[in-house]
């Protein structure tokens, strides 16, 4: 055989592993989710690792559930270590989006066992940290600042909307917007690995609803980022069914307020969110609740979102 037949027969080979390929970029990210719904079971509450892939250094996004869901992580073999250096090594900080209980129980209940961290969020939240939760009224001050004494463990870090701010251990960074919830400011982190992003929300309601421009600014924010296929996940909560009257919502979404959300997004995107990872999270129990907001979403998916529900302790590369 001559070299040229030699070398097209080797394209001919190769073209379908090209064009493999092509449709599915290379994963950017690993998330490892210890907690992923949204109410009453408290073994699994949100709490996300999140790494650039390959890396062992995590950020946990929200921390409502941590030792149930690195045991589930492990018994899954999403990591090879025991659940001691999991805690102690791989979770470089935490990221807290509001300080609702159900994000921050599983960060206080395992913070003697913890090594030292930054807690990473708005003022806002931090403060609601430091004031009810890190007390000697009601459990122990692992902070270096708050109520005396302080034990020094976690480190605040106050993250201002808009400016990247460097992630300490990990080579990522973070951007943080407000979001609306209900009484409180929740928050949106859009986390950057050199040219790839994750864009997590903690609890969140529609504009619509809120009387807010908090979605809207964020969709804008991101829209360049989905159109250049930078932004490999959207992770955001669907914690209602359609049924859920408005007034009870307390600044929730529910599958038609989610697409009414996408559509803003499709439109400031200018093109098509065919294919875009959608994670849902924060489905709130009983079960009976879940299988219809699934049904709902996918009934309601005309922009060919790819709805990805996560598991407890099962792997996602994104
Ligand atoms: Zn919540
Ligand atoms: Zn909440």
């Amino acid at each position: 055989m001559n070299h040229h037949r030699k070398l097209s027969l080797f394209v001919f080979l190769l073209l379908p592993v090209l064009a493999f390929a092509q449709v599915k970029p290379a994963a950017s990210f690993r998330i490892v989710p210890l907690g992923v719904l949204g109410g009453a079971d408290e073994s699994n509450l949100s709490a996300y690792m999140l790494a650039p892939k390959g890396s062992d250094s995590y950020i946990c996004l929200d921390a409502g559930t941590i030792h149930t869901g690195i045991a589930k992580a492990i018994a899954a073999h999403s990591f090879s270590i025991t659940a001691e250096q999991v805690l102690k090594k791989y979770i470089k900080g935490y990221f807290i989006s509001h300080a609702h209980l159900d994000h921050v129980a599983g960060l206080i209940m395992n913070s003697p066992d913890d090594s030292t961290k930054n807690i990473y969020g708005l003022q806002s939240t931090l403060q609601t940290i430091k004031t009810h939760y890190f007390t000697w009224d009601n459990w122990a001050n692992f902070a270096d600042n708050g109520e005396v004494p302080q034990l020094k463990k976690y480190h605040y870090k106050t993250l201002e909307p808009g400016v990247e701010t460097g992630i300490e251990n990990t080579g990522m960074q973070v951007k943080v917007f407000p979001l609306s919830h209900a009484n409180l400011t929740s928050t949106a982190f859009l986390v950057r690995s050199k040219d790839s992003y994750v864009l997590y929300l903690g609890d969140t309601g529609a504009d619509e609803i809120e009387k807010s421009q908090n979605l809207h600014n964020l969709w804008a924010a991101v829209a360049p980022l989905v159109k250049a296929r930078k932004l490999k996940a959207i992770m955001i909560e669907v914690s209602f069914p359609n049924e859920q009257p408005d007034k009870s919502l307390f600044g929730h979404l529910t599958p038609r307020l989610l697409m009414n959300e996408m559509a803003v997004l499709g439109k400031l995107t200018g093109a098509s969110l065919k294919g875009l990872n959608i994670v849902v999270t924060h489905l709130k129990p009983p079960y009976k609740s879940i299988v219809m907001i699934k049904t709902q979403l996918k009934a309601a998916n005309k922009l060919q979102l790819n709805l990805i529900y996560p598991q407890q302790g099962k792997a996602l590369e994104l």
